[in-house]
């Protein structure tokens, strides 16, 4: 989508230290990292935010869930503990109108989030 920039580092238009990438997904560190490890993983296909998620997306939200669980364990913080997080418009403080699943972890989270 025009000027998304998460549609624009899928398309290698905008740098980004990518970390894994398939037919369905892309992930990439994240520009201002929270946590030892902070990788986003993005859908290829542009959605805007959890609200605009079609019952035809369900396998590509899970799929999200399934590649942070290979970068944790790539990363060696799968048993340590890792978080995954999506935030959905401004209360939950989403910036970018691209799903992202945030893939946080290499130190001890807090709960609840702020
Ligand atoms: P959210 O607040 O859930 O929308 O998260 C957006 C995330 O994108 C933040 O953690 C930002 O640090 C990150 N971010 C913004 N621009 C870039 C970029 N060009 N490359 C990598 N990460 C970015
Ligand atoms: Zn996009």
């Amino acid at each position: 989508m025009d000027g998304c920039i998460f549609c624009q580092i899928r398309d290698r238009k905008l740098p980004a230290k990518l970390v894994y990438e398939d037919e369905l997904a892309v992930a990439f560190e994240d520009l201002n990292p929270q946590a030892p490890t902070h990788i986003l993983v993005i859908p290829r296909k542009h959605i805007a935010t959890l609200n605009d998620l079609k019952p035809e997306d369900e396998t590509l939200v899970g799929h999200l869930l399934t590649v942070g669980k290979a970068i944790a364990t790539e990363r060696g913080i799968a048993q340590s503990g890792w978080r995954a997080v999506l935030n959905c418009n401004s209360d939950a403080g989403q910036t970018v109108f691209h799903l992202h699943l945030h893939v946080l972890g290499g130190r001890k989270m807090h709960w609840p989030p702020g």
